[in-house]
């Protein structure tokens, strides 16, 4: 499989917006997601199925054999390194390979291998020796859509006739092109513009509609209405696909009006506790006094790896805030480098790719400790930490704690994760924020003596 020349638009991204800092990018976090995972995400709950006709028999594989494929995507599929069907997989590749096409709404976290299922659906329904567009997948941005086409580009590698074209902002096509790739991915807007202002593509000859991260384009003003728009104009005999994430109401609801008669599959999430974790926290007066305690742990225990949390902000305005964070971490950084120790600094004012591989560095063990300002560290997970440090508490807007955060900054997985240690970096006037922590999860905070580790056992 090929693709055509993917435009520079290093001139047209721009993640370095101050004001943006630490704010929420749902698009940002998926790319970044996509960008270090290496493996499947494990769950321990079980596939939920939701058949448009309960009566049809189910059917579920566990093996790539068993689904008959042409020989060249099962070659694609073995390439990648896949032996056997993630667990949504199992339930969503027959349906979704089924004739006649079954239209499905697939819901489960990212690393679930749901892009993997629908590129091989896409794949499977090209007919190679028709040269128009005949699959249809829409992204929320254009670093999304690419790597989507690199999956595609890696499963198809061995059917050269099958083509990918990437309708995104910067990808000039003169008008009267004839497109001649059978698949294309693209952002709703550029699509849009592609299939009715400029009639680069026939919808009506599009036999697979895929909605990719259904909750991320959802929130992007105009993307439900453009990929409708788009919607509406398909054949009713198309496959209609829509993938997922998180299952908000907003998103289902928007996946009820655009996708007709759906099968529906759910993986639950895996739930984040705090029960293997024992907390810790240190009362200290400034910014140096916590400083000092995370030496004298340091000096207390032996650690592996740590990961260092800074103040977050979850809102706009507050610049000078973030500012005053950002500086914080900066801060943090150059005093413990300049006592030896192994940093590196992950926060918002970097691209995804060097937050990405600011990650892959410290999971390789090239940095042992990890500093981080905001949410950008949010939902990644890197198995080896077994210590987790608030420097500040995470707190929101109203200067009440950030339930949420907390559990999302130590807490690990039941089944999966590993034990770990947590300290808890306080200021006096801090500690009924602390409290309040405690008494949320239910769980035991221990005051720590930072001269005397032996507390730690
Ligand atoms: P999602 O779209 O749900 O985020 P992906 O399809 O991107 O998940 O898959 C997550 C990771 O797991 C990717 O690195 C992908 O190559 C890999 N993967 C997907 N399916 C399988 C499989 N059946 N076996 C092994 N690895 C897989």
């Amino acid at each position: 499989i090929k693709s055509t020349t993917v435009p520079n638009l290093d001139d047209s991204i721009d993640n370095t917006k101050e004001d943006e800092e630490d704010v929420v990018d749902l698009a940002a976090n998926s790319l970044l997601n996509k960008l270090i995972r290496q493996s499947l995400v494990e769950s321990s709950h079980r596939v939920e199925v939701l058949q448009k006709d309960p009566s049809s028999p189910l059917y579920s594989v566990k093996t790539f054999e068993e689904l008959r494929l042409k020989g060249e995507f099962l070659k694609g599929i073995y390439a990648m390194g896949f032996n056997r069907p993630s667990k949504i997989q199992e339930m969503a590749l027959p349906m979704m390979l089924a004739y006649p096409p079954q239209n499905l709404i697939a819901q489960s976290q990212s690393g679930t291998g749901k892009t993997a299922a629908f590129v091989l659906a896409m794949l499977s329904r090209v007919n190679a020796l028709e040269l128009f567009p005949q699959c249809l997948c829409l992204a929320p941005t254009y670093e999304l859509a690419l790597q989507t086409g690199r999956v595609v580009e890696r499963m198809g590698k061995f059917c050269v006739d099958v083509q990918v074209m990437y309708a995104i902002r910067g990808n000039q096509i003169p008008r009267g092109t004839d497109i001649t790739k059978q698949i294309i991915i693209g952002t709703p807007g550029t699509v849009l513009d592609w299939c009715f202002k400029r009639k680069l593509i026939d919808l009506t000859k599009i036999r697979v509609f895929v909605l990719d991260e259904a909750d991320v384009m959802i929130d992007t003003q105009g993307f439900s209405d453009q990929s409708i728009r788009i919607q509406r104009a398909l054949p009713s005999e198309c496959q209609m696909l829509l993938f997922s994430a998180t299952f908000e109401d907003s998103v289902w609801k928007f996946a009820e009006r655009i996708i007709p008669d759906p099968n529906v599959i759910k993986l639950r999430k895996e739930e984040l506790t705090l029960n293997n974790i024992r907390q810790y926290y240190v009362l200290c007066g400034n910014r140096k006094d916590k400083y000092q305690a995370l030496c004298n742990i340091y000096g207390g225990i032996t650690i592996g790896q740590a990961i260092i949390f800074c103040q977050v902000r979850l809102c706009r305005a507050q610049t000078s805030l973030q500012l005053e964070t950002r500086r914080n971490a900066k801060w943090l950084t150059v005093e413990m480098m300049q006592d030896g120790h192994q940093v590196s600094l992950l926060s918002g004012e970097l691209t995804v790719d060097q937050r990405a591989s600011i990650i892959q560095r410290f999971r390789d063990g090239k940095e042992k400790v990890l500093i981080t300002t905001n949410v950008c560290a949010r939902g990644i997970d890197v198995k080896q930490v077994t210590i987790v440090v608030n420097f500040d508490l995470p707190v929101n807007q109203s200067e009440e704690p950030d339930y949420e955060t907390y559990l999302h900054r130590i807490g690990r997985t039941g089944r999966f994760g590993k034990k770990g240690l947590a300290f808890n970096m306080i200021e006096v006037d801090k500690l009924s924020l602390l409290m309040k922590i405690q008494d949320h999860f239910n769980s035991n905070i221990k005051q720590l003596d930072p001269e005397d580790m032996d507390e730690i056992e």
